[in-house]
């Protein structure tokens, strides 16, 4: 339901391990003992992968975080002053975006402190989205100290706008999926409004994650802003093309919306509009009449200003043909023919594809990867997330399984020497888990 808040569980601590070392931890950092815990999942959405906060809140305005891992230090500030760091993403800064989302929802300048104490375990910068999974557990914290209530799907939309404190132009599916999710079934998420409808996937296929052991955080790096950069002046151009008010459009999928085509329509309003080879900023200026200070202080994002080349082409053609597969693949699931794990698998082989060559957003390792997952019996995989490293996912006939995942293992990752990375954590059955929600001990 779309007015529905996050659930709230009462659990007995004792018997969840992960929860009562987290309590231990907790009370010796702070010599306290958490009021309540809350955990959102990453993408991809993977049971017994999630970030986990216990929280305790406090008289004094410190914000106090802590986390299991050493990797992550401990960080210290007044919640009234918070200040996110866009050009060195370091962990806590994650957590910021939630806190700062909700506080500003409500208009707040004098929150309470806490203390808190973060135990993830979502491969970071490996497409599963750990970072949404901190911005949306640190928002729904947040609520959660406030005693106030929102809805899941306000929640998304919250940490969604929230998440960009840290720089990188996210569009929001990770965190509605993050709040959204229900065991047992995938979602199809849509924008305009945000809605999540269940797609049944097949009973005879299990879904894998292989980690490509290539982390890319997307906050450091310019390569996302980059895509998203030219996916918007694709859209402007689209539009102008099509006599629509431009400047106002941000997205691909307003040009679609405004005009009331198809997406199969829209590729061939794509082929007429945009040509293939590259464009320069000056060429872009020009289709839009704007000079090269406003194509930068109106358009481009701060980590984008030089960018030299924009292949506007590719990437609309890549963005409208992905979301044409996604609507395939959710038919596919609800006709359920004999040939569906093949079916979906060419889907997702397409996809990565279209990812490869269109979006450039894969890497040789990735490709290596799916090429491995194809040969071992995978009718389909493709890079998840993001991409420039991180994971792909394969769709496996569940008999299949036991061999697949033996094959993977030595060929990509004991070859290679790639054991650095926990096996649990490089290649796993994932299953549609629960969303977001908060714990309270009974
Ligand atoms: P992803 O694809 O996982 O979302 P990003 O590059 O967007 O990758 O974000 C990764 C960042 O999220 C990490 O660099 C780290 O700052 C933060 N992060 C991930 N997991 C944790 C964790 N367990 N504790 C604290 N911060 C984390
Ligand atoms: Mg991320």
């Amino acid at each position: 339901m779309a007015t529905e808040g996050p659930a709230r569980r009462r659990i007995q601590v004792a018997e969840h391990p992960r929860l009562l070392k987290l309590k231990e931890i907790f009370n010796s950092k702070f010599g306290s003992i958490p009021k309540f815990y809350v955990r959102a999942p990453g993408r991809v959405n993977i049971i017994e992968q999630d970030m986990l906060i216990a929280v305790e809140p406090v008289k004094t305005h410190t914000l106090q975080l802590a986390n299991t891992n050493p990797l992550y230090p401990d960080f210290s500030t007044s919640a009234n002053n918070i200040q996110i760091d866009r050009t060195n993403p370091l962990w806590h800064n994650y957590f910021l975006c939630g806190f700062k989302g909700i506080q500003e929802h409500f208009g707040l300048s004098n929150l309470t402190g806490m203390n808190c104490l973060v135990d993830g375990n979502i491969p970071p910068s490996s497409g599963l989205s750990s970072s949404s999974a901190l911005v949306c557990c640190a928002g729904l914290v947040t609520l959660t100290v406030l005693g106030m209530n929102l809805s899941k799907v306000e929640l998304a939309e919250i940490c969604a706008k929230s998440e960009r404190y840290i720089g990188t132009e996210g569009g929001g599916m990770d965190q509605s999926i993050s709040f959204l999710a229900e065991e047992g079934t995938a979602k199809l998420i849509e924008f305009s409004p945000l809605r999540a409808t269940d797609v049944k996937l097949p009973s005879g296929a299990v879904f894998v994650i292989a980690n490509s052991c290539v982390e890319m955080n997307k906050a450091a790096t310019s390569h996302f802003n980059v895509r998203v950069m030219e996916c918007r002046l694709a859209a402007k151009l689209l539009a102008k093309y099509k006599s629509l008010q431009w400047d106002k459009v941000l997205r691909l999928e307003e040009v679609q919306t405004e005009l009331g085509i198809s997406l199969e329509e829209m590729l061939l309003v794509t082929e007429d509009a945009l040509h293939s080879e590259p464009y320069s900023p000056e060429e872009i200026c020009k289709c839009l009449g704007i000079s090269l200070e406003e194509l930068r202080t109106q358009i481009l994002s701060p980590n984008t200003q030089d960018v030299l080349i924009f292949k506007l082409y590719q990437r609309a053609k890549h963005v409208y043909s992905e979301a044409a597969r996604v609507l395939q693949f959710k038919k596919i699931c609800e006709e359920a023919p004999d040939n569906i794990v093949q079916l979906l698998g060419e889907l997702m082989n397409q996809s990565h594809k279209s990812c490869r060559d269109m979006y450039e957003c894969s890497c040789p390792e990735l490709d290596q990867l799916v090429d491995i997952c194809r040969k071992f019996g995978a009718p389909g995989s493709r890079l998840t997330g993001a991409g420039w490293g991180g994971c792909t996912v394969s769709i496996v006939p569940a008999d299949k399984l036991p061999s697949f995942l033996a094959n993977v293992q030595e060929a990509y990752y004991q070859r290679s020497n790639r054991s650095l990375v926990p096996e649990k954590q490089s290649l796993f059955v994932t299953k549609p888990g629960g969303g977001a929600l908060v714990f309270l001990e009974a």
